[in-house]
């Protein structure tokens, strides 16, 4: 099922009571998730991805704008009428009914024409324990599973309607993190099996990138970049998403571009394309990954520390144009680094570094030689 948002937004009146702006939770919000995909809505805390999944499934009501699902306009349908299966962080089972009663309990609600027969919800109750692999504890109540186990009988309890949206609002929060690694990889087992439209709402990177098909970046209401999570990281479009996406994250330098050269500091670090005339400051963001240790390197920097990963290096350093206190450069293991020597220096890899705009944070397009 397609889902479409057309020009959605969402003011609450503010709490500030002294404060006359509404906050405006999602603003002008404009997507087509397309059919049978994984979308990661992505961003940190209240920038507005549980309003806009509570707008989706209809437990919010926009204040302006549209959202069709396939042909369907549902912006004024009830959650219940919209077909859709909602997990929550905090899982929400019924604790006084065992895991088959709380899975059975949505197809039980249906009625009228949609009225199921026992033998047939039965049999979807177990297949869909079964998809989720958690058909051994039907009998159980929820106090007797663990963390995991519980938001297994959620995504169950979800699916069994087979809704025609799955939404997820940081399904995996409350999971420790091995727990977390190996839900997510069966979320996406699930919804690559059930073929089913899923907007997975996380405010962690990481685990965006690793299983959506698109992520869509947000920040205060807006959103910022849409993209497959390679592209978007590959390709940031402005400060902030260079910096939300990737760990160890980006470097951030004071930089300036002046006669088409480009400058960290008063290091040069290589020549773009922009015009000769053109002079200006800028930020010069620069993947962990982006740095290449050499004698005579163009960029110089503080050595603080070198730290073991095992396959890789982490490399710490400090330089007076940076804006972190530190920058943090991954590099093999097979590099040899002195580490009682006061400097390091570092020749960048061009596809890894990226130039934007001083005042307005935007991404300036240029290559980098
Ligand atoms: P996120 O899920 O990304 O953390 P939310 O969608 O929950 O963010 O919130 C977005 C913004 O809207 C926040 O500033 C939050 O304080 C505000 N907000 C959310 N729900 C309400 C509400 N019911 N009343 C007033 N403000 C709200
Ligand atoms: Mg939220």
């Amino acid at each position: 099922m397609r889902v479409l948002l057309q020009n959605l937004t969402k003011k609450f009146p503010n709490r500030n009571k002294k404060a006359k702006e509404d906050v405006v939770a999602v603003n002008d919000f404009t997507f087509e998730i397309p059919d049978g995909k994984l979308v990661g809505l992505l961003g940190p805390s209240g920038c507005g991805k549980s309003t806009t999944l509570n707008l989706i499934c209809g437990l919010q009501k926009p204040t302006s704008g549209k959202i069709y699902f396939g042909e369907d306009d549902v912006t004024n349908l009830p959650p219940e009428n919209r077909g859709v299966g909602l997990v929550f962080q905090n899982y929400a089972l019924y604790p006084h009914l065992t895991v088959k009663q709380n899975i059975l309990f949505p197809l039980q609600n249906l009625r009228g024409k949609a009225k199921l027969s026992k033998e047939v919800m039965l049999r979807k109750a177990y297949d869909i324990a079964k998809l989720v692999q958690i058909d051994e504890l039907m009998d159980r109540k929820p106090s007797e599973l663990s963390g995991g186990q519980q938001q297994r009988v959620a995504i169950a309890r979800a699916l069994v309607k087979m809704p025609r949206v799955l939404l997820l609002d940081e399904p995996l929060s409350n999971l420790d993190a091995r727990l977390r690694l190996q839900t997510r990889e069966e979320i996406k087992r699930i919804q690559g099996e059930t073929g089913i439209t899923t907007v997975f709402v996380t405010h962690d990177q990481e685990e965006a990138m690793s299983i959506s098909d698109l992520i869509v970046v947000m920040k205060d209401g807006v959103v910022q970049q849409i993209g497959a999570p390679q592209d978007v990281y590959d390709s940031p479009v402005n400060l902030f998403v260079a910096k939300f996406l990737g760990t160890p994250p980006i470097s951030v330098f004071k930089g300036t571009v002046k006669d088409g050269n480009l400058y960290v500091g008063s290091d040069l670090i290589g020549k773009t394309d922009m015009a000769t005339d053109i002079s200006k400051d800028v930020f010069v963001g620069i993947r962990p990954e982006g740095f290449v240790l050499k004698d005579g390197g163009a960029l110089c920097c503080k050595l603080e520390r070198v730290e073991v990963m095992g396959r890789d290096i982490s490399v710490v350093s400090t330089h007076e144009a940076s804006v972190n206190p530190t920058i943090r450069s991954i590099i093999s293991s097979d590099n040899k680094v002195d580490f009682g020597q006061a400097e390091v220096r570092f020749d960048l890899k061009p596809n890894k570094v990226f130039v934007f705009d001083a005042d307005t944070e935007e991404r300036i397009a240029c290559t980098i030689e």
